[in-house]
């Protein structure tokens, strides 16, 4: 998401900061550019019109202009604009609220298709794992008969459980029994995960304000698609207006979104968004902070998410046990396969990417093909195709040997060798920053 708008803004505030001083005209005539980036990433009108106001105001200041670095400054308050448009700073990271009595009731809405389902099995997995909650799933579809079996299927992946389908029963009688269940067995926390509609209609609007009244949830999160753009604006408006929602979850941001839904959701339902989906893994979730959006939007990266990426997948030990054979000189192939799974499971390498400082730039001279996950797939599986002995000394793999494993991997010959010198110059490089002296530098990159 937001890649192309960041691409866009990134030009218009390069050609700023190469400026010493800025006239009022420069600073107009980049607003300009800024508007159009923004509408042409679907930001509403409104909110787009409020957006520069707000800059043009602080941004023709006479302090600005006569600054040091009035390009950088316009960044700056640029950023700010954008941190309040996605519902403010630190307070927007509020993920979901759970200071309520248990069992507190959590419930899903949204449209069919918008991950509704997908969600809920999300939060309960993160509830369980992260926050050790005791959590019950339940599905009030009664309308698709597979729904409550996807979500009974979805349970058993995140390891939680699900209520028990009876047949026949009304939406408001599954929440209570569900309710009833969470009391008596003392879970902390029930997600109900209503039906959904292809479009929104009167009795799906009836169904859903139906059980928020019986059941009184302390959250009720709309579920949207970030890839339908301005309409999943439009059905944030209408489910708040009749059903009340405390806050947004927006789904498929690892797609190709332009990303200006996000910005419009809090100007125009007052409601923040606050959970991503970013994928179809479980796993996939994200927290919503404003101030690292607005960062990745401008190119500033997000390192903080980075690093709590990392933190998360990455295996401590291994890491430790790896940071060690570096520094023995002991870097294998067999360690390089790992490393390369380290990194599979910290997600899509360009959303990696668009996490680091400047990488748009370095994405867009790359290609995207060239950080397609597939990459490290085929290198694992190169050197899945290789004997131990081979892994543990790379030096014995000559022409013969080379042919063997490309056929054994359904690679080439030329890709081997690539991921030979990727290894070699590791290595080499490896042995240069140990005899740099015992620093601790890789210990201290990757503990
Ligand atoms: P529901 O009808 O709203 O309950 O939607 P589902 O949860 O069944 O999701 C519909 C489809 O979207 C499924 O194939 C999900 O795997 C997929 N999906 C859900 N969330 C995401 C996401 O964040 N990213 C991507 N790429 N796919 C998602």
């Amino acid at each position: 998401m937001f890649e192309a708008l960041g691409n866009r803004l990134q030009g218009v505030f390069d050609r700023l900061r190469g400026r010493g001083a800025l006239s009022e005209s420069d600073v107009s005539d980049a607003l300009r550019e800024v508007r159009v980036a923004l509408l042409e990433a679907d930001v509403a009108l409104p909110v787009v019109r409020d957006i520069i106001a707000k800059v043009r105001e602080r941004a023709v200041g006479q302090e600005v202009i006569r600054s040091i670095q009035p390009g950088q400054q316009v960044v700056k308050i640029v950023h700010d604009a954008l941190v309040e448009a996605l519902g403010g700073g630190d307070e927007g990271a509020r993920g979901l609220d759970l200071n309520a009595p248990s069992p507190i009731p959590i419930l899903m809405v949204g449209l069919q298709g918008s991950g509704k389902t997908t969600t809920s099995g999300k939060i309960a997995l993160r509830l369980k794992g992260r926050e050790r909650k005791k959590v019950l799933l339940a599905s009030l579809d009664v309308h698709r008969p597979a729904a409550q079996l996807q979500l009974a299927q979805l349970a058993e992946r995140a390891e939680v459980v699900s209520l028990p389908i009876v047949a026949g029963q009304s939406p408001l009688q599954i929440a209570e029994r569900a309710m009833d269940l969470g009391r008596r067995e003392l879970y902390d926390v029930v997600i109900l995960d209503t039906a959904g509609r292809l479009a929104i209609d009167d009795a799906l609007m009836d169904e859903v304000a139906a059980v928020k009244a019986a059941v009184k949830p302390h959250e009720t999160l709309l579920v949207v698609d970030a890839m339908t753009g301005q309409d999943s604006v439009n059905t944030a408006r209408a489910f708040n207006e009749r059903v009340g929602i405390t806050g947004i979850v927006m789904t498929r941001v690892d797609g190709d979104a332009r990303g200006g839904a996000a910005l419009s959701m809090r100007a125009v339902t007052g409601a923040p968004i606050k959970l991503l989906g970013a994928g179809e893994k479980l796993d996939a979730l994200e927290e919503f902070h404003p101030d690292r959006i607005a960062n990745r939007i401008l190119g500033m990266g997000d390192i903080v998410s980075l690093v709590e990426r990392a933190a998360e997948t990455i295996d401590q030990a291994e890491a430790e046990k790896l940071a060690a054979r570096m520094q023995k000189g002991q870097f294998s192939l067999e360690d390089y396969a790992s490393q390369l799974k380290q990194i599979g499971k910290m997600g899509s390498l360009s959303g990696i990417m668009g996490m680091l400082p400047g990488a748009q730039k370095i994405k867009q001279q790359l290609g995207d093909a060239n950080l397609d996950q597939s990459i490290l797939k085929r290198q694992a599986a190169i050197i899945g195709s290789m004997t131990i002995g081979e892994r543990r000394k790379p030096e014995i793999i000559k022409a013969s040997r080379k042919k063997r494993i490309a056929s054994g991997s359904g690679s080439s010959v030329q890709e081997v060798n690539k991921l030979l010198k990727q290894f070699e110059d590791m290595r080499d490089m490896m042995k240069r920053m140990n005899k740099m002296g015992q620093k601790g530098l890789m210990r201290g990159g990757l503990a």
